[in-house]
């Protein structure tokens, strides 16, 4: 997965293909869908929700750029996967989750994986965590209708936010960083999430 998925689509950077190494991704899936847990893409995780495609949590975790001494956000726990990577990345990782069900089962496996590092919750996660903030890097892993404001606003300065920002037909995993002059944007690329519920994201169907 490293070799093939990963650095051979540009993914260089060597902390994240090591995390990417180390976290045992069969734990985070579903019995029923084990045998696929490597496969290039996503898979269900319930919930109608999905366990990320690999490269995309490992584009994520690079557009982050991380030093491993940030405390961070995750908007979007689902199955634990990618908190367990950035977990590996950074300091700390708080998590948010909007099904209480997900964020359970992460929890449970993220301890029995021994990751001490990561909380857990249950909330709208586009509001971010206002006790814990200011963030020094921020992950979103659900389509935003625009760069979630609030989530700028935790950023401490020099601070780095990735997110996908919904279009036609892809949604734009875009970097941001708060600089003194003010926001700066890269695109990454362009992808499919599902969608970020929540005040800052779309009203539920
Ligand atoms: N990164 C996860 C997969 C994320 S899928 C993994 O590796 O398994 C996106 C997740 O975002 C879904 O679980 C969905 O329920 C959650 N989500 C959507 N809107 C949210 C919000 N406003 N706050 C918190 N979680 C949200």
């Amino acid at each position: 997965m490293v070799e093939r998925q990963l650095r051979r689509r540009g993914i260089a950077d060597e902390r994240v293909l090591a995390a990417m190494g180390e976290v045992p991704r069969e734990a985070f899936v579903p019995e029923r869908a084990r045998r696929r847990a490597y496969h290039d893409g996503a898979l269900p995780i319930g919930a109608e929700q999905t366990i990320s495609q690999p490269w995309i949590v490992a584009a994520i975790c690079q557009g982050l750029e991380l030093s491993g001494d940030e405390l961070a956000l995750e908007v979007g726990t689902g199955s634990g996967y990618s908190a367990a990577v950035l977990a590996g990345l950074a300091r700390e990782v708080v998590s948010v989750e909007r099904f209480a069900e997900l964020a359970t089962r992460a929890r449970t496996t993220l301890a029995e994986l021994g990751f001490a590092n990561v909380e857990v919750r249950v909330g709208d996660g586009s509001l971010g965590a206002p006790d814990r903030a200011p963030f020094g890097a921020i992950a979103v892993h659900a389509a935003a209708p625009a760069a979630p404001a609030t989530l700028l606003g935790q950023l401490e300065p020099g601070g780095r936010l990735v997110v996908p920002i919904s279009g036609r037909g892809a949604d734009m995993l875009t970097a941001l960083r708060a600089t003194e002059a003010g926001i700066e944007e890269r695109v990454i690329a362009p992808s499919r999430f599902v969608p970020l519920i929540g005040d800052e994201g779309f009203r539920e169907r």
